[in-house]
């Protein structure tokens, strides 16, 4: 098994080492390039350092080329790690802990629209790809989570503890009552993306309105978290000609949809092997006891209790793009 260090931009390293020594050790993993893949991943060879801090969850470098100071160090910070690790998987009551994420490919994957999903003249304008696998070999999945209504604060610290990444879609009609709880998860390093202002079937609308929902959504992103987000997710995944044009006028780059779905209490699959692939993107929903049998932590517990056992540690969707 390879090292593992955090990004520490959630802040919530553990004390061990240091302040200063976690920023030391941060710029180091930044510039030593790795390929000790653990058993988790089955792509060392594209792998290596992507030119930043690793983001949360993620598995770092090659730490026989520290230096012995900074060795010692990173060794403190990672038994520190593994520790907190394990009691976060223990206090939210998984049956194992969670692999950490390998490092993301340095060069990206060329994503492309899933065969069957493209639109008339998709290539010939440049529409942005519908995907719903990333293609790598390393054993990763990319948790997804829609629209909005529930804002659990336990939800927050589980993931934060676990240090699990994932990416937000959000639909307006349902998160404006309290931006700020969305702004406490783009905080720990997690995208909030476009997922339309209302939520509505979109097919059945005129380009004019389908880019309103879509372009407005970009412009309330961009004020409340001062991103215009390169991914957008049409709801239910319905989309059709208009619906692609319109999203690359607003500054869409990719259509990220789903290869499984986690409810609270099952899984849905789209393949018929009703399995997990390499680069699999998860969808769930910010969903409370109110609209499923459980909180969005049981939620989670049943998504990484499956994911883990079957030998796929969670990455980040971006890292991939
Ligand atoms: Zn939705």
């Amino acid at each position: 098994m390879g090292s593992v260090v955090q990004n520490d931009n959630n802040g919530a390293f553990p004390a061990a080492s240091g302040a200063r020594g976690v920023v030391a050790l941060l710029a180091l993993a930044a510039i030593v390039s790795g390929c000790a893949q653990g058993g988790a991943s089955g792509g060392g060879a594209e792998s290596g350092v992507a030119g930043g801090t690793p983001a949360p969850g993620q598995q770092v470098a090659d730490p026989a080329a520290l230096p012995a100071h900074a060795l010692s160090l990173y060794a403190a910070h990672l038994r520190a790690e593994a520790l907190a690790r394990a009691a976060a998987a223990r206090h939210w009551g998984l049956r194992e802990v969670p692999l950490a994420a390998p490092l993301p490919p340095v060069r990206k994957p060329r994503i492309t629209t899933r065969e069957g999903f493209e639109v008339e003249d998709h290539e010939e304008l440049d529409l942005p790809p519908l995907f719903t696998t990333v293609p790598t070999r390393q054993k990763v999945v990319f948790l997804t989570i829609d629209d909005g209504a529930e804002k659990d604060p336990a939800f927050l610290k589980m993931m934060k503890e676990l240090r699990i990444p994932y990416t937000a879609f959000l639909s307006d009609y349902v998160v404006k009552d309290d931006y700020a709880y969305f702004r406490k998860m783009q905080k720990f390093g997690v995208t909030l993306n476009n997922h339309t202002l209302h939520h509505p079937y979109l097919p059945a609308l005129s380009y004019t309105r389908q880019k309103r929902e879509i372009c407005g959504m970009q412009r309330v992103l961009r004020e409340q978290y001062g991103r215009r987000p390169a991914l957008f997710r049409p709801p239910f995944g319905n989309y059709d000609r208009d619906t692609l044009v319109a999203a690359k006028t607003c500054g869409v780059k990719y259509v990220p949809l789903w290869n499984e779905e986690v409810f609270v209490d099952h899984w849905e699959y789209r393949e018929g092997d009703q399995d997990l692939h390499p680069g699999d993107i998860v969808l769930s929903h910010f969903r409370g006891r109110g609209e499923w049998k459980g909180t969005m932590p049981d939620m989670v517990r049943r998504f990484l209790n499956k994911v883990t056992e079957k030998g796929y540690a969670v990455a980040r969707l971006e890292d991939y793009l």
